[in-house]
């Protein structure tokens, strides 16, 4: 399969013209894309080219309509030395899902993962060493037909670039601060909240943009119908520790299902942790933290890995976390998870793909 892959390479990287030391978070790419085409319900061509500007038509459907689905993974330089991509077989699945409820093509799973392996090989000079840093892999689906009619798309283009990153929030700041969203929505029941596609993001824009106004990193939302139920950060799951309990929303459809999520819930329910997912009420939360029973809450995900939640607010009153510290449950998540994607610690599950590099 891998030899199906042609390769266009670059006549000279621009590495050498990238500031390693000011790394930030997907605005560097790095010399080449991944790249194929469906057409007469195929998928053509894949092939490795130079990353660089694509051409389309005004009337894309993808502009229009957002018929798009993307993913998002991690490629990791470990202190061996080795390369290993963590988990990406799971983004193959939520990818495959993602794209039957945008009514995009599927990818075979093998040829997904041929492709980013091939691609992250080509490109290996440019992952990052440090600990911290990574390379992000952005892969994309989109609409590539010329039509203004709303119907699915017969033509679709994937793309995956690459891009050397340090971690998605800044590690000055020490907690993630968040506003308790109780206006706007991102999902809805029956809508489209568990896949990985532009249109969650674009309607997440301006209610975040309030919430930075207001001096809020993030905006945690609640859920779509009572604006009373936790559901996640926008590129984050959330997780609280509540008198030593473990809680997270369930899944219900207008969660994102994050990789990261469920490695948090396999690695503390393997260590002896309770981990209940289940709806939690916002009220729930804002108690716990007044009886003093709110002992961490952080979010999960692949860019912010484990990020420690220091003050949510929600109508008019600030709560704060763990004195805006990372949890003794946050630092060992951390740790555990960032050990394996560096092959430093255990990696029973096999969750870390190894590059024969
Ligand atoms: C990608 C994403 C997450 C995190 O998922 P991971 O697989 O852990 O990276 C959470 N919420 C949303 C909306 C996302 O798009």
């Amino acid at each position: 399969m891998l030899s199906d892959i042609e390769l266009e390479l670059v006549p000279r990287s621009r590495r050498e013209a990238v500031d390693f030391d000011n790394l930030g978070f997907g605005n560097v790419f790095c010399d080449h894309m991944f790249s194929m085409e469906w057409e007469d319900a195929e998928w053509h061509r894949p092939r490795i080219i130079p990353y660089g500007p694509i051409t389309m038509e005004p009337c894309n459907a993808a502009l229009h309509y957002g018929q798009s689905v993307f993913e998002g993974m991690k490629a990791f330089r470990g202190g061996d030395g080795r390369v290993r991509i963590f988990r990406p077989d799971m983004n193959a699945r939520r990818l495959a899902a993602s794209c039957d409820r945008l009514c995009v093509p599927q990818v075979d799973p093998e040829m997904f993962l041929a492709g980013i392996e091939r691609l992250v090989s080509v490109d290996q000079a440019w992952i990052p060493a440090r600990r911290g840093e990574s390379l992000y892999i952005r892969p994309i689906i989109f609409s590539n037909e010329s039509h203004l009619e709303v119907r699915p798309s017969r033509s679709f283009r994937m793309l995956v670039m690459t891009s050397p990153v340090r971690s998605y929030f800044d590690e000055s700041m020490p907690a993630v601060t968040l506003k308790v969203e109780d206006t706007y929505t991102r999902a809805a029941p029956g809508g489209t909240g568990a896949a990985k596609t532009g249109g969650n993001y674009a309607g997440s824009l301006y209610p975040a943009e309030l919430a930075r106004r207001e001096g809020y990193m993030q905006v945690l939302w609640l859920d779509g119908i009572e604006h009373r139920y936790v559901e996640e950060v926008g590129a984050m799951n959330i997780f609280f520790r509540v008198n030593g309990h473990i809680v997270t929303p369930e899944l219900r459809g207008s969660i994102l299902p994050g990789i990261t999520r469920d490695a948090v819930i396999t690695l503390l329910r393997e260590n002896g942790h309770e981990v209940v997912e289940r709806r939690i009420r916002i009220d729930e939360i804002v108690d716990a933290s007044r009886n003093g029973a709110l002992e961490e809450a952080f979010g999960a995900g692949t860019a912010a890995v484990i990020s420690p939640v220091g003050t949510m607010a929600y109508k008019g009153e600030e709560i704060r976390v763990n004195a805006n510290a990372s949890g003794p449950v946050t630092q060992w998540l951390y740790d555990q998870i960032t050990g394996i994607q560096l092959g430093e610690q255990q990696d029973p599950h096999g969750w870390c793909r190894v590059l024969p590099i």
